[in-house]
């Protein structure tokens, strides 16, 4: 049986992986007051977080329901956001409105009749299709370069690849292991049976006059401006291969939604390739090992940017007693799968 673990804290906590989720987990742990140490491996390591998009968005569907949820994760997300660009003295946070066209007429029309039951508050209805309130992006990179400076200037940062001959000494040293290694987590021994199910993605990075630079346009994919007439346009999934180069029938995908978004005059200046932490379940993986000191926070596919601040709060907060995490995320639920 899992319990919630209510001891002192006296040692540090050793984080496996500085992406996305190794970064907010680590940010949390440091603001409830625990030590708190980070290794990552050589940049050359294939990863999620350097390709993402970066958006957050509370609507989901052709049917324009809320996410999973997005109350309780989009109240959180704000604040979480804009406390850590004063932390780290860097803007990487941008709300922005979202606008999502009606697919077609009957869509339109379906959509309509059926407006009174759909609205749930981030919806504002217009002509053409919604507006999606509470949406915007992070720029991830600026986050995860921020933060690496930070943790090396707090000389808590390593540049290290955990294998698992490493584990008997460091469960000494360290109170707890927490691994946040993303798709590289399916090789990880103790996690290898829960249902990892990654996805390659490939967004294009483009420069056009075209676009307005006002808001997020979400129509089969999304165009994102990032400034200066850049925009990211995205993103392909595949689940049939996992290279980390870009492959030419994504970037003809990526070219045809431009399409859609009606951009016909337009420079491409970048390609990034990542593979989403997915899961088979469509929920995350958080949670400690039932009799080791060794824990996930991981899985967390396309939406990284909108659950990890919610549930790195959860976890730091399940460990010192006083929260527990969502059952539909702690894995809990998989406890059938862990022999004790
Ligand atoms: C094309 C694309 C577009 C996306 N767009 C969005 C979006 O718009 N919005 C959104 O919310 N999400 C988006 N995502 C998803 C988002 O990128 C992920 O949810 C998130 O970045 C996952 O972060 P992570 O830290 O779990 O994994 P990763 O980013 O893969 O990081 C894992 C880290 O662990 C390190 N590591 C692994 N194993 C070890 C080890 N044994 N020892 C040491 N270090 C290790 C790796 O080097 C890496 O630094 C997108 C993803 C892709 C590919």
């Amino acid at each position: 049986m899992f319990a919630v673990s209510n001891v002192k804290i006296n040692k540090p906590i050793l984080i496996i992986g500085q992406g996305l989720s190794g970064t907010i987990l680590a940010h949390q742990v440091l603001q409830s007051g625990l030590d708190v140490e980070i290794w990552d491996s050589p940049e050359t390591h294939f990863t999620s977080s350097w390709a993402a998009g970066g958006i957050f968005n509370p609507v989901t569907g052709r049917k324009l329901e809320a996410t999973w949820l997005a109350d309780e994760l989009f109240a959180f997300l704000f604040p979480f956001y804009e406390g850590l660009e004063k932390t780290l003295g860097q803007r990487f946070f941008y709300p922005m409105p979202l606008f999502r066209p009606f697919a077609n007429e009957e869509m339109k029309a379906w959509l309509l009749a059926r407006k009174d039951q759909i609205d749930h508050g981030f919806l504002r209805w217009a002509d053409e299709g919604v507006w999606v309130s509470k949406s915007g992006w992070v720029d991830v990179a600026s986050l995860l370069s921020a933060s690496r400076q930070n943790f090396e200037a707090r000389n808590i940062y390593f540049q290290k690849t955990f294998v698992a001959n490493d584990l008997p000494g460091l469960l000494e040293k360290y109170d707890r292991i927490i691994f946040c290694e993303g798709f590289h987590g399916q090789q990880n021994p103790f996690w290898k049976e829960l249902g990892f199910l990654p996805a390659k993605g490939q967004l294009l990075k483009i420069k056009s006059k075209q676009p307005s630079e006002d808001y997020i346009l979400n129509k089969n994919g999304f165009l994102l401006p990032l400034g200066n007439h850049e925009f990211k346009v995205g993103a392909t999934y595949r689940w049939d291969e996992f290279s980390p180069e870009t492959i030419p029938e994504a970037q003809v995908e990526l070219q045809q939604k431009l399409g859609y978004f009606q951009v016909t005059e337009f420079e491409e200046i970048d390609n990034l390739v990542g593979v989403r932490p997915a899961t088979q379940d469509r929920r995350p993986f958080v949670g400690m090992h039932p009799s080791l000191q060794v824990g996930i926070f991981n899985g967390f596919g396309s939406k990284g940017v909108s659950l990890m601040p919610y549930f790195a709060d959860a976890f730091v907060g399940e460990w010192l007693g006083k929260k527990m995490v969502h059952s539909e995320a702690s894995i809990r639920r998989f406890s059938h799968l862990f022999s004790v």
